[in-house]
């Protein structure tokens, strides 16, 4: 199955014909802040209600909609840093790296979730003097079921589904989480598709596209943390909620993005995505000019 949101405050079902309207199954209103309807539906997910509507209802042709970003108020989003070996040696070669660590060394770290934009809205490059934007293409895991000490074998059962994921980041040696947070920093979609329409996790393979040049291939067979363990990490410390978004980590090929760029990022057996790259005159401030003596203490 395919799950998308839509139009601002509702949720569907992708179909043959378009998309059919699952807002009711959420028992919250269309548009209603906060925007937790796909929260609700995978939390309480009930896939013969959800195959009874489409089957009974018509569905709106997706050209007739504007798709938001599948999960747009989850709990979390948790990211993997350093999860491929070639990235890695790639980020040290730039003096990118500020651990030596990889994710299995090295824990995860968490983007703001207001980060999170969908598959139509652009890309916002901040404006930030001599700073340069990346692209990360990553996998997007979804969790379905609340746990707290998952095991990397348990992992499935609380795996709901898979999206595409960029994790875009402000270079420099500022903390990760304010270089990675800037609004439209995280663009998920263009749907969830629930993880039994995806036959082999462990080799899963994404690409990316900056004006139809290939930057990024890799496949999840590359992964030093695998997507279990992922589960398992992030669960060891905070219990994992339905909604909540993994960020797999990046593999080698990341390069800044500038305004007019066109990003796509495809996943096999999940979708693909393109993005417009856009100059957002907001976003400075005097901290991202700080000399290697400011805030020393
Ligand atoms: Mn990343």
């Amino acid at each position: 199955m395919k799950l998308v949101s839509f139009n601002s405050g509702q949720i569907g079902l992708v179909t043959d014909g378009g998309v059919v309207d699952l807002t009711d199954l959420s028992e919250l209103p269309p548009g209603m802040w906060p925007p937790v309807h796909m929260v609700r539906l995978i939390a309480a997910f009930d896939r013969s209600a959800v195959l009874e509507r489409a089957a009974a209802r018509a569905p709106i042709p997706l050209s007739a909609i504007q798709l938001d970003a599948p999960v747009r108020w989850p709990n979390k989003v948790v990211a993997f840093p350093a999860n491929y070996r070639a990235h890695i040696e790639e980020a040290k070669a730039q003096g990118q790296l500020i651990s030596r660590k990889a994710a299995s060394g090295q824990g995860f770290f968490l983007k703001a979730n207001s980060s999170l934009s969908g598959p139509r809205d652009p890309i916002l490059v901040p404006n930030v003097q001599g700073r340069e934007v990346h692209h990360e293409m990553e996998l997007g895991i979804i969790i379905g079921k609340r746990g707290r000490g998952i095991s990397a074998s348990d992992a499935p059962k609380h795996i709901f589904g898979f999206t595409c994921l960029l994790d875009m980041v402000v270079r420099g040696k500022e903390e990760r989480v304010m270089r990675k947070s800037f609004d439209t920093f995280c663009p998920i979609g263009p749907w969830i598709v629930t993880a039994d329409e995806v036959a082999d996790w462990t080799d899963i393979s994404l690409s990316l596209y900056v004006n139809g040049e290939l930057r990024q291939r890799a496949t999840t067979r590359d992964l030093i943390v695998d997507i279990g363990r992922m589960v398992e990490m992030a669960s060891s410390v905070m219990t994992l909620e339905p909604g909540d978004v993994i960020a797999s980590g990046t593999p080698a090929g990341v390069a800044p993005v500038i305004a007019g760029d066109l990003v796509k990022i495809a996943i096999d057996g999940v979708g693909s995505m393109t993005l417009n790259v856009e100059a957002d005159p907001r976003g400075d401030d005097p901290v991202w000019h700080a000399g290697e003596k400011d805030g020393a203490i």
